[in-house]
Order: C-alpha cells, then sequence, then structure tokens
C-alpha cells in the first residue's frame, strides 16, 4: 500500500494522491483532474507549452534569434561567396547545414522538436533566397544553387531535431 503523505498545501491533511508534473501530494479538495492526470493546481493551470519537455519562452526566443543570425549570416555568405565555390559545394553546404542546425538546437535548450526544425528550416531558405531570387528576377535562376540549397535544408533541420 502506498505511503500515507500530506497534502502540501494542507499539512494536516492525509492523502495518497500526488501531483503528476511535480509529484507533491495533494488532497482531494486541491487535486484537478486533467488529460494527463492528477494534478496540483498549480501545474494544472499553466499552459501546454510550459510543461516539461517544451520550449520555454526564453528558449522560443534565443532559438527565433539563433534562427535570424544564420539567415541573416548564411544570406551574405550564399550571395557572395557561394558561386565562388565550385568544386565541394555540396560538402560544404552539408556541413552549413549541420553547424545551422546544431547552433538553433542548442540555442533552445536543447529541446529541438518541430519548432526548432521550423525555425532552422525557414532560416536557411531565407539565407538562400537572395542568392536564387536576385538572379532570378534578372531572368534566370542559378539552377546550380538549388541541390545545394535543399541538401543545407535538410541538414539543418536534422540536426536541430
Ligand atoms: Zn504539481
Ligand atoms: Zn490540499
Amino acid at each position: 500500500m502506498a505511503q500515507t503523505m500530506h497534502c502540501y498545501r494542507h499539512p494536516k491533511r492525509e492523502t495518497r494522491v500526488s501531483c503528476a508534473t511535480c509529484g507533491r501530494p495533494i488532497c482531494t479538495e486541491c487535486m484537478r483532474q486533467t488529460d494527463v492526470g492528477i494534478k496540483c493546481p498549480e501545474d494544472a493551470r499553466l499552459p501546454r507549452g510550459a510543461r516539461a519537455g517544451a520550449m520555454k519562452t526564453d528558449q522560443i526566443a534565443r532559438t527565433l534569434l539563433a534562427g535570424a543570425a544564420v539567415a541573416i549570416a548564411g544570406a551574405v555568405l550564399v550571395y557572395f561567396v557561394f558561386p565562388e565555390i565550385g568544386f565541394g559545394r555540396l560538402i560544404l553546404s552539408a556541413l552549413a547545414g549541420y553547424s545551422a542546425g546544431i547552433f538553433i538546437h542548442r540555442a533552445g535548450g536543447r529541446n529541438g522538436g518541430p519548432f526548432a526544425m521550423t525555425v532552422a528550416g525557414v532560416a536557411v531558405v531565407l539565407a538562400f533566397l537572395p542568392a536564387l531570387l536576385i538572379p532570378a528576377l534578372g531572368g534566370g535562376l542559378p539552377v546550380r544553387l538549388l541541390l545545394p540549397a535543399l541538401v543545407t535544408v535538410g541538414f539543418a533541420i536534422y540536426n536541430s531535431r
């Protein structure tokens, strides 16, 4: 039989129930029935995004900042440096995507998940956009950049998951 505990909000009340999130014992009056089990009033009130495993607000902010940094630095590099590189373009794309993915993953507190992957993917697409669009407006889409762009996006998403 489970050990008798005392409600953390009512120390005189005995209970055998504890919160599914924080583990603190709660009495029948305090417990809240949620879709993921019994919780204390504090944890039952928290929005979905604040639960364990999801990113906190500052991690989301850092992920977005990292994504913006990748997009801006990447756009400059891809536009000015990339067309000069002939041999090894795909390997460099893979490395750049890998680095961007790891960078964004770490910025988000190593939580990864769909949000980090989306930011990584969008950041790399934005990085390639000027190099693809500016020549395309002039009438010639740089087809030779399409495959490296796809490789970079793929690596960035994979490594930020
Ligand atoms: Zn709790
Ligand atoms: Zn209580």
